[in-house]
């Protein structure tokens, strides 16, 4: 396709990815020049932690073991007081976006750190927001040199919300939580190890496999979207999809939680870039104001937005349905027949999108449906605790600006409706 005229910021960050990874987090930490290490690792992770804590040696400086959801605020003081007190200027994060989220909220309250503002173009230019064209001094990675008193974040993630990617950092007081974007918040290296997040339960995976499908498939229609961003969401979709069939027949194969890993880090990528549109933001308001879970919230409810919005953008839409074609298991064989089957529906979802019923716009919402069916994250929003007086609230007065398709609160109840009850687009 034409590239058209289009904007796109690339933000700065260095991957380091692979099974047995985690063993080069002391270099990389030590490539930055940091001195004060804080570890920040959710309890799934402490094996993990107990391993970075000996790379680091001298560097480690202190550690805070659990975190909370959402990074309520008074977990964020405690936080912020813990890394002045062991004046900490670096933080390795390890675990889901609940870990990562808490690194953030201590490095966005952190002075700005090498970096050199207002080199490149302007963030006015209004590309990625607060932290568009901004530079980091000795580049990304090795030999960066740290000084002046901020905090910067090596992050190694557990599950798949792809926070580790984005510049985007949300903290959560009297039950309302406040997002934001920052450069200061954007992990400086990235250490993805599929070991990691082989044990990470069926149910957590797929949810927050759900959550990263998210990114991708919004990436593509938000007003900031452009040929870059999709190119990388549509191969995130790929991985990702790929990922979830494979792990749903054999959860400990290291291939399939690398291919969700590698799926992630491109999800995050692309909701770095595109950022949020129609979807997560009623995702964000169902979960702020009613309690919902962030990860099976974006699977009751995508399938329902895409079904709205992928007719206005019908090219973008058979690229991801033809990622997702790629991805499933042929129809016929053992893993047609294996667990997607028993699980009910992400065989039939893989049928259909081989059989070519996967084409365009309506075959992406049904196929998606289809997967997240297949895989056991609940499908409706009933399910999660939502009440139907309560969908009905959450659409009065909701409004989306650069929405591809015009949304009124009826659409909007529309849409809320069907995910209530996991209508099948
Ligand atoms: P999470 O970090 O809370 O983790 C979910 C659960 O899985 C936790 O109980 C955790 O202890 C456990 N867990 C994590 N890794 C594990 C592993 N490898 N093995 C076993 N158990 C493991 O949840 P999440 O879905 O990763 O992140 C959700 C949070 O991240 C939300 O607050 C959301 O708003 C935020 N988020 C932010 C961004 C962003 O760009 N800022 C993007 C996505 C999500």
């Amino acid at each position: 396709p034409s590239p058209g005229s289009f904007a796109h910021t690339f933000w700065p960050g260095r991957v380091v990815f692979g099974a047995g990874a985690l063993e080069r987090v002391g270099d990389e930490v030590a490539a930055l020049g940091v001195r004060r290490v804080l570890v920040i690792a959710t309890n799934s992770a402490r094996d993990a932690a107990d391993a970075v804590e000996t790379q680091l040696g001298d560097l480690f400086a202190g550690r805070i073991d659990g975190v909370t959801q959402h990074v309520p605020t008074e977990v964020a003081d405690a936080a912020r007081t813990k890394a002045r007190d062991v004046t900490a200027d670096a933080i390795v994060a390890i675990g889901g976006g609940s870990a990562i989220g808490l690194a953030k909220a201590v490095a966005l309250t952190s002075p700005p750190l090498n970096r050199l503002d207002g080199a490149g173009p302007a963030a006015s230019t209004g590309g990625t927001g607060g932290g568009g064209g901004v530079v980091y001094a000795g580049g990304v990675g090795g030999g960066a040199v740290a000084g002046g008193g901020g905090v910067v974040i090596v992050a190694v993630p557990t599950t798949y919300a792809g926070s580790e990617m984005t510049p985007v950092w949300g903290e959560t007081a009297g039950g309302s939580k406040t997002t934001g974007v920052d450069s200061r918040v954007l992990p400086r290296v990235v250490v993805y190890d599929p070991v990691l997040s082989q044990g990470l339960p069926l149910k957590v995976t797929a949810a927050s496999v759900a959550n990263a499908i998210a990114h991708c498939v919004e990436a593509v229609w938000t007003p900031k979207a452009d040929p870059i961003t999709e190119m990388v969401a549509v191969e995130g979709l790929r991985a990702l999809s790929a990922g979830l069939r494979a792990v749903l027949v054999e959860p400990e194969d290291l291939d399939a939680r690398g291919k969700l890993l590698y799926g992630a880090c491109l999800a995050g990528s692309a909701l770095a870039t595109a950022g949020t549109g129609l979807h997560h933001k009623l995702c964000h308001l169902l979960g702020g104001t009613y309690g919902l879970p962030h990860a099976e919230t974006h699977a009751a409810v995508l399938p329902q937005v895409v079904r709205v919005n992928a007719p206005a953008v019908p090219q973008s839409a058979a690229r991801l349905a033809a990622a997702l074609r790629d991805s499933a298991p042929p129809t016929t064989g053992r893993q047609a027949s294996g667990e997607l089957d028993r699980a009910g529906g992400a065989g039939s979802a893989g049928g259909a999108a081989g059989a070519g019923g996967g084409d365009g716009a309506e075959g992406l919402a049904r196929e998606l449906f289809g997967l997240f069916e297949g895989a056991g994250v609940a499908v409706g929003l009933r399910g999660l605790g939502l009440t139907e007086a309560q969908a009905d609230e959450a659409a009065v007065g909701f409004s989306v600006v650069g929405n591809p398709v015009a949304v009124d609160e009826d659409v909007v109840r529309e849409i809320l409706r069907r995910a209530l009850d996991g209508v099948r687009p």
